[in-house]
């Protein structure tokens, strides 16, 4: 347990790592610390927050809205924040995803995704149950979210329980020949035994910001298209934004048949998720048999005032140049990376959107158990950064509001935390 607190932490090892910081509170890109600290927020606060934090017009809304109505059951009753942001929602997404479903986490939206999929096909009388995903993807830590991610140190615990996926080859060849042939292959020997296909679009997250182009994507979902596989877009982390584009799924000129939604959709305030589908799974649960319901809840769906955080978060982007600031980070982002391409000690530099990624070359253990992950972490909040290296993957994914000489800051640390390296990793 951490020390002087009955807090137990996420994806926190309290016997090495024994104190939190207590953040107080929280500006634009910067956490204030109870100990007179200021920390520059370089991943958005777990890919989360888009316009800053504490926005005065998100602040505000939420204000309001709890003034107003909080939550209500959600089962038979609706209001209005949940219907508006329901509407936007279907506007911008694309055509055809005309059905928005409320859950609150990127792990039950990508759950509900897999359950329509699984549903859609016992609902028809056609009981296709193998779900395919790729390496390395990450969906969530719950049990069916877990099954279709990677199997690996996060969850090998629960390996025993975790459902029959395939995973596909991730594609690390630029046309991605290796992932293509193995899914016209699966599909071609057991098509009819495939329900869905689930990725994160043009980037890997938590599998250590492993990215591919638009065009692969195309083609895994041509395909999807060809032997009637529903294709789920997990885009938690790359939606709103993130990759350059509202959505990563844009760049490929695909509108997936399931949108899984978070993370990003409240700017980061309050915790809210969305699963959209097509009319056409929608109608395969649409019966007067009760049996065929969508028999899936929680009960803080359609939080009112998540539901207003997200629709004052979405007005932003009209109100305020997000769409120029992104195109700014991806650039400003462009030159740094040049400069670290220079240095021997850095391999596999990348970037989509406002992702900048790389892997410090390191002779110890890479991987998500890395040592040099912690060190750098610890290092870089000590130079007043918070960026939370992947193993030996640094990348920085920071709110919109970012200035360029800000983003440089955390760019001179990390150089500075590569030149001192040999001495962090000996200490
Ligand atoms: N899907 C992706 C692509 C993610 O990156 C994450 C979280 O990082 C999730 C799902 C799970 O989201 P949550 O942590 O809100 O459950």
């Amino acid at each position: 347990m951490a020390k002087n607190s009955p807090i137990w932490h996420p994806f926190t090892q309290h016997a090495l790592f024994p104190d939190s910081i207590e953040v107080t509170s929280a500006k634009g890109v910067y956490l204030h610390t109870k100990d007179g600290r200021k920390i520059i927020d370089g991943i958005s606060s777990w890919w989360i927050n888009t316009h800053g934090h504490c926005h005065p017009k998100i602040v505000a809304a939420v204000q309001e809205q709890a003034a107003q109505l909080d939550q209500v059951i959600f089962a038979g009753f609706t209001h209005e924040p949940a219907e508006k942001l329901a509407r936007k929602l279907v506007d911008i997404t694309g055509n055809g995803l005309d059905h928005v479903f409320f859950s609150d986490s990127g792990s039950t939206a990508v759950e509900v995704g897999l359950k329509m999929a699984v549903g859609y096909w016992h609902n028809t009388g056609r009981h296709r149950k193998t779900i395919v995903a790729l390496e390395h993807g990450y969906h969530g830590d719950t049990f069916g979210t877990m099954a279709a991610g990677a199997r690996s140190v996060y969850n090998a615990a629960y390996n025993p329980f975790l459902f029959d996926v395939v995973h596909l080859p991730f594609p690390d060849t630029p046309r991605g020949e290796n992932t293509l042939e193995a899914f016209r292959n699966l599909l071609a020997s057991r098509a009819n035994d495939i329900a869905a296909f689930i990725c994160e679009p043009l980037v890997l997250g938590a599998g250590g910001m492993k990215m591919y182009s638009p065009e692969i994507l195309k083609a895994i979902h041509g395909l999807c298209n060809d032997y009637g596989v529903f294709f789920i877009a997990d885009e938690v982390m790359t939606g709103f934004g993130r990759t350059g584009t509202l959505f990563a799924s844009e760049q490929a000129g695909i509108v997936p048949d399931i949108l899984c939604l978070s993370k990003g959709l409240t700017g980061g305030y309050l915790p809210l998720a969305v699963t959209l589908c097509t009319g056409d799974i929608y109608r395969a649960f649409y019966s007067r048999d009760r049996a065929k319901t969508f028999f899936h809840s929680s009960s803080y769906t359609g939080n009112a005032i998540a539901c207003a955080a997200s629709l004052a978060a979405l007005e932003l982007w009209d109100e305020e140049p997000v769409l120029e600031r992104i195109k700014n980070i991806k650039l400003w982002h462009g030159e740094h990376l040049v400069k670290l391409a220079a240095r021997a000690d850095v391999a596999n530099i990348r970037q989509c959107g406002t992702i900048a990624a790389f892997d410090v070359v390191v002779d110890a253990q890479s991987g998500y158990l890395s040592n040099i992950g912690p060190i750098l972490h610890e290092y870089y909040l000590k130079s007043g950064v918070l960026l939370r290296p992947l193993g030996n993957t640094v990348y920085i994914l920071p709110p919109y509001c970012i200035t360029q000489s800000e983003l440089a800051g955390i760019y001179e640390t990390i150089f500075r935390s590569l030149d001192d390296i040999s001495s962090l990793i000996n200490q």
